[in-house]
């Protein structure tokens, strides 16, 4: 089931939860809880720069390219 907002989208099915987001992210909008990936779509900004390093696609920023 994908986390489907305005801004921030994760599709769960093919998120493997490596963090790469979490520890890119600027803003601190994607943190890695337990074995979950949570989404705080309130703090982005957007950048756009944490799905640039999603190692599957399974994430979508606002502003991402
Ligand atoms: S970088 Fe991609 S695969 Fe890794 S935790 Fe974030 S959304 Fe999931």
């Amino acid at each position: 089931m994908n986390d489907s907002h305005n801004g921030i989208t994760v599709d769960r099915k093919i998120c493997v939860v490596c963090g790469a987001c979490a520890a890119a992210c600027p803003a601190e909008a994607l943190v890695v809880e337990g074995l979950s990936l949570v989404v705080a779509q309130e703090r982005c900004r957007p950048c756009g720069i944490a799905a640039l390093v999603c190692p599957t696609g399974a994430l979508a920023c606002p502003g991402g390219k």
